[in-house]
């Protein structure tokens, strides 16, 4: 396509804004279907907008994160973590002087293959999958933009960039030479994201308080800090507080760790750090502060019985769900049943019942064992 002079072209834009070891679009290794360049938006610009505008992204919006609809609505889902992911990884990005497209791209992709009810979902699904290797959420996120998603006629899936791809497949290999740092962003952002708002989360359900929280050392200091500077709070203004201090220590913390690093590693190439094997990472005073939060997190908070409840009926489903489906396929929507052949029954089951959102998910179990009401999911479909 001829290049219009008056637009700003991407690669001009990179030029004068990334730092050398950034990934520039204009360096990208293309898509396994070879596309001619969009006139004013670069690949991993397009990607991240792939995404944005899948049907896997959009029922993020019913998928939980920690806490189930019925829980109230105040806290998280899948999608608004998502987000929360996106702007915190692009803070950091941007401070680094990486590519923001590639790293939104990679973080509004990073979930779409969670299924219905969280990680409860995952772990009973992995166990319906054990003689077929098992379910990933990480995997089912390639599964679905390379595969299931439909864009256009020409190719399967949404036919996205090696780069955004090779970010996620290291997510679910956890494995590997080290990823492009705007991947490693991601990983950074995802976990800042959700000790912060898991924390913020489970104190207005009031399953943790925050003197509770004070036990730990990291969560102590911010709320001594809180109260030298703003001297004392309501507990609703405390709370607020606190989750913002989280985020900005954890993201101050990487990037004062990681800046004088890179800065010494004079980078000239985004390939440079992976070869080398370098890792972003905090510093080890912030890393114990983060582990003792999170151990705290998966004691008190995802483990608590409100939340075993939830997860018990959920797995419960869909191990039923995952058994009726294999003994009936007749019953899979047109989509899945044409897998059968390529990855076999099981794993067709599985991908449809990883597609579903919580509702669909109850929707379908209501279908199949009628308790009365309810007459099957309304939301499949690409
Ligand atoms: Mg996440």
């Amino acid at each position: 396509m001829d290049q219009a002079p008056f637009f700003w072209q991407p690669a001009d834009r990179e030029r004068a804004i990334l730092a050398p070891y950034a990934m520039p679009g204009a360096q990208s290794l293309g898509r396994e279907f070879p596309e001619a360049e969009h006139p004013y938006r670069g690949p991993f610009q397009r990607d991240r907008d792939r995404i944005l505008h899948s049907a896997s992204f959009r029922r993020l919006s019913g998928k939980m994160q920690v806490f189930t609809g019925d829980m109230g609505d105040y806290h998280r889902t899948r999608l608004t973590h998502t987000m929360e992911v996106a702007s915190i990884a692009r803070t950091i990005g941007r401070a680094l002087g990486l590519n923001e497209d590639l790293i939104e791209a990679l973080a509004l992709m990073h979930d779409v293959g969670h299924p219905p009810f969280g990680h409860a979902g995952e772990d009973a699904l992995d166990e319906c999958l054990a003689d077929e290797g098992g379910f990933s959420h990480n995997q089912f996120a390639l599964t679905l933009v390379c595969q299931l998603e439909v864009r256009c006629q020409a190719y399967p899936g949404l036919n996205l960039t090696r780069e955004v791809l090779a970010g996620q497949q290291y997510r679910a290999a956890k494995a590997g030479p080290a990823p492009l740092l705007e991947a490693q962003v991601v990983d950074a952002a995802d976990s800042i994201t959700y000790n912060a708002h898991d924390t913020d989360d489970a104190v207005m359900l009031g399953l943790v308080s925050l003197d509770e929280l004070a036990d730990l050392p990291l969560v102590a200091n911010l709320l001594r800090e809180i109260q030298d500077r703003e001297g004392p709070l309501p507990e609703l203004t405390r709370r607020k507080a606190l989750v913002h201090a989280l985020i900005d220590r954890q993201v101050e913390d990487l990037l004062l760790a990681s800046w004088p690093r890179l800065a010494a590693a004079d980078f000239r190439s985004a390939d440079q750090p992976a070869r080398a094997g370098f890792r972003l990472a905090p510093s080890p005073g912030i890393q114990q502060g983060k582990t003792e939060l999170e151990r705290f997190l998966y004691q008190r908070v995802y483990r608590h019985p409100r939340l075993i409840r939830v997860r018990q009926q959920a797995q419960r489903r869909l191990r039923e769900l995952f058994a009726a489906l294999r003994a009936e396929p007749a019953r899979l929507p047109p989509e899945f049943a044409e897998r059968v052949d390529s990855v076999g029954l099981p794993r067709a089951v599985g991908d449809y019942l990883a597609s579903l959102t919580d509702r669909s998910c109850d929707q379908l179990y209501c279908q199949l064992f009628p308790i009365g009401w309810g007459d099957g999911p309304k939301g499949t479909g690409w």
